[in-house]
């Protein structure tokens, strides 16, 4: 492997943890070896409860779920974390790989199912993708108190009502809200809508945060706020 893939690999892997339920030993083991071959964390359930277990005491970036288990189904595993509300991306495992079951774990909030046997490379290729697509969806949305902003539509809402923004309102809300509850100076600010490009002296900063103060007051019933801290910047609260 050449040093740029390696670092790439262990870039990727370093920060990706995984839950492995599995009854079966030697899949299970094939599993995590291959796994922290790339670096991954791989924690192994070898039963349902367990499994449930270790899904409530950590955060995974993605679940491999076996169905056939000795003390339950890995669809009992997915109706007990959907009504959690959990979005951790699942991938059944298993080696009833008929349309039914297919059907019924996608269905319970599975993401991918892959019936055994299985190749190591293709199961971690829709790791990898599971997680991907994970990642993009967080990214294209951000959300906080009321507010709901999609990066991709551009579209943002208070309290479900439509609010209409200048490109300028948009980058600036943007940033807040990837900075909610911190503060944030005018220098921050600038940097991040304007590139820098724009004379600090003016108050050009708070200009637009009135202006959106007053579309977030117009836009109805919305718990967050823009507050000043005088001489430091801003914070949405
Ligand atoms: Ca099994």
């Amino acid at each position: 492997m050449r040093a740029a893939t390696q670092l790439a690999s262990w870039l990727e892997g370093a920060a990706m943890k995984v839950l492995i339920i599995e009854d079966d030993l030697r899949i299970g083991r094939f599993i995590q070896k291959g796994l922290q071959e790339v670096s991954y964390a791989a924690v192994w359930a070898q039963t349902l409860q367990e499994g449930i277990d270790l899904f409530y005491e950590d955060t995974y970036d993605t679940i491999v779920l076996d169905i056939g288990l000795p003390d339950g189904s890995g669809l009992d595993f997915l109706r007990d974390i959907q009504q959690h509300d959990e979005d951790t991306p699942v991938l059944i495992l298993s080696a009833r790989n008929d349309v039914e079951d297919r059907i019924i774990g996608l269905n319970l909030g599975a993401d991918d199912y892959l019936g055994k046997p299985f190749g190591f490379s293709e199961l971690l290729a829709r790791l990898r993708a599971l997680t991907r697509r994970r990642n993009a969806s967080q990214q294209t949305t951000l959300e906080y108190k009321g507010i709901r902003m999609d990066l991709l539509s551009r579209k943002v809402t208070a309290d479900g009502g439509p609010m209409e923004l200048s490109q300028r309102e948009f980058a600036i809300l943007e940033y807040l809200l990837q900075n909610k509850q911190r503060i944030v100076t005018r220098t921050q600010i600038s940097e991040a809508v304007w590139e820098g490009s724009y004379d600090l002296e003016t108050n050009i900063v708070s200009v637009y945060m009135s202006k959106l103060r007053q579309k977030l007051r117009a836009a109805g019933r919305v718990d967050a706020e823009i507050r000043s801290q005088r001489g430091v910047g801003y914070c949405l609260e």
